[in-house]
């Protein structure tokens, strides 16, 4: 009797497992109106368009720094920045910021429109940096600044009633400058640098500094909190060889002093981006740059560039100098990149730091103020 039950039930739940002939799904099987060859079409690849459409509509901030001694053209740089070809089209500033602090350092916005796409340049210049007599620490108010805009964006972050879309002040790009008067080179180094008499020798003979201590200062504390990109200044004052002795020299010496600049070797995503940077880290770096905002007319055409005795330097011209090759790099392809890793890399230490400090808890907020900040 009792038996039974169960091995009914067991018998049952067997039958269950036969499959059955299975009812016609009630939606067809086959998407009507599709191309038989898509079949199994998902459409994945209209995302890289949905995205286009998205930052057309939003635009995108692009936030620059520029650092080093008064009257090495950073000033001059930045305008040739605005007028070279990327935004010779763009409107006039409409934006000035002023932020009193002991570096003042100046942030200057630029709405540029190109091909439907709005982006925000932000340009912020720090004049009279190592101009003091005494230039020990004069790094620690540029810090401060970029450590600043992180504290202003995590404050946005942690905020409860968050904006959708967080305002970006964080720098993503630090330019310094290099003085081109690098120190003379021993005879030496020439004769061992074309190979020429010395056994073939694979050290080279030593060789003064080209970087000034205040220089290795500068980007030894501030490489880790900011992608910094050294450039040479003015280099419409040195000769070929002396320019590119002088890049070999000021590579040599930050790896020496185990600088790392943008893009730095670590966070080389695979084998194509380590291609493409190693060349422009062993050859490039530091690019060697000429500015200029007054335009010439060369050969017909409207050019920015330099007047003198002996013709005009054309600072979008290779064969002259580097400052195409610096825009392109900056702008043309690794735009995206330095914003990456300013947030991945540089916030995210000061993010994870801060929290830290404050026992894992979100920062307590003092002023979100526009232009004040906090000290973190
Ligand atoms: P800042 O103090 O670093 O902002 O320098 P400025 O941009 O004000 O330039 C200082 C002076 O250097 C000006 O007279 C500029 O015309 C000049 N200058 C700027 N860029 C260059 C350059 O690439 N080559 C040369 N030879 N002079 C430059
Ligand atoms: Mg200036």
């Amino acid at each position: 009797m009792s038996k039974g039950l169960p091995e009914t039930r067991t018998d049952t739940a067997m039958s269950e497992l036969v499959p059955e002939p299975r009812p016609k799904p009630a939606v067809p099987m086959k998407p009507v109106g599709i191309n038989p060859n898509l079949l199994g079409y998902i459409g994945i690849d209209t995302i890289i368009e949905q995205m286009r459409k998205k930052t057309m509509k939003t635009g995108f901030d692009f936030n620059i720094m520029v650092v080093g001694q008064s009257g090495l053209g950073k000033s001059t740089l930045v305008n040739t920045l605005f007028k070279s070809q990327v935004s010779r089209k763009a409107s006039s500033w409409n934006r000035e910021e002023k932020i009193p602090k002991t570096v003042e350092i100046k942030a200057i916005g630029h709405v540029i429109e190109e091909g439907g796409v709005k982006m925000k340049l932000t340009v912020i210049d720090t004049p009279g940096f190592g101009d003091q007599i005494n230039n020990e620490n004069c790094w620690e108010p540029i810090e401060k600044y970029i450590n600043e805009q992180y504290e202003k964006f995590l404050k946005e972050e942690v905020n409860i009633a968050r904006k959708k879309r967080i305002p970006d002040t964080r720098v993503h790009c630090c330019l310094y400058f290099i003085s081109p008067t690098g120190h003379s080179v021993p005879l030496e180094w020439w004769q061992w640098l074309s190979g020429g008499g010395h056994g073939g020798s694979d050290t080279p003979p030593p060789l003064g500094p080209s970087l000034r201590p205040l220089d290795l200062e500068f980007m030894k504390h501030l490489s880790k909190v900011v992608n910094i990109i050294p450039v040479i200044a003015k280099a419409d004052t040195m000769t070929l060889e002396e320019k590119s002795e002088f890049k070999q020299r000021v590579r040599k010496e930050l790896e020496v002093n185990g600088i790392e600049f943008y893009p730095q070797k670590e966070f080389d995503e695979d084998l194509e981006d380590k291609t493409e940077n190693d060349k422009i880290r062993q050859e490039s770096m530091p690019f060697a740059v000429v500015g200029s905002d007054k335009e010439y007319q060369v050969n017909g055409k409207r050019v920015l560039g330099r007047k003198t005795p002996w013709g005009i330097i054309e600072v979008e011209n290779l064969n002259h100098c580097e400052f195409a090759l610096l825009r392109d790099f900056v702008i043309r392809t690794h735009l995206q990149d330095l914003k990456e890793v300013t947030h991945n890399i540089h916030y995210e230490t000061y993010r994870a730091k801060r929290l830290n400090d404050n026992g894992g808890l979100p920062p307590v907020s003092v002023d979100t103020e526009e232009g004040h900040g906090s000290n973190p």
